[in-house]
């Protein structure tokens, strides 16, 4: 009898092993939450959504912490500054100062051996501190919020342009430059 539920449980997270890597819609957190919050059981919760059990665990404390208001990294109680921050899910200075810092390192070691400082993996464009993949994403993005794809702080320089003025002038110069020096 006991040896057959070990079985099925194998059998279970065999099939939910496949799914790793999920990406959880924010509606989907909530509902995890809030059914976690009725009472519902860990399992029921996570038979329901087809996930295992940690992946509720882990969904419904990073949600208390976005809704207390605390660090969602070390769940320190946040300050008023650090709760203006954007989005739903929060961090204190000190977390983020760490996670900053640990970027920063990947990005210097991806940049020291010629790597896309993005990405970390494509080489990076002569001139620039990205790859041709990350620039364009980065591109896009910028032009997505209404802002220059180049510098990311000033508008285009007309409706529909990608470029701002400035960015488009030492584009220009740099062309004009290449011609002079005949490359
Ligand atoms: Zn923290
Ligand atoms: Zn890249
Ligand atoms: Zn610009």
């Amino acid at each position: 009898m006991k040896k057959r539920s070990i079985g099925r449980k194998k059998d279970y997270f065999s099939k939910v092993r496949k799914k790793q890597n999920r990406d959880w819609s924010r509606k989907e957190k909530i509902q995890i939450y809030t059914l976690r919050d009725s009472g519902m059981p860990a399992k029921d919760v996570a038979r329901k959504f087809k996930c295992n059990v940690t992946n509720v665990y882990n969904i419904t404390r990073l949600m208390r912490r976005g809704l207390k208001q605390k660090c969602f990294r070390c769940s320190t109680p946040l300050t008023a500054e650090e709760l203006a921050q954007k989005g739903f899910f929060k961090a204190c200075k000190k977390c983020k100062k760490e996670f900053k810092e640990y970027k920063k390192g990947l990005r210097d070691e991806a940049l020291k051996k010629g790597l896309c400082g993005y990405c970390h993996t494509d080489p990076i464009i002569p001139g620039y501190n990205s790859c041709v993949r990350c620039i364009s994403a980065t591109h896009r993005r910028r032009n997505k919020k209404g802002l220059c794809g180049q510098c990311g702080d000033r508008p285009p320089h007309r409706e529909g342009a990608s470029l701002c003025s400035v960015c488009l002038a030492i584009n220009e110069a740099r062309i004009t430059d290449k011609r002079h020096r005949g490359e």
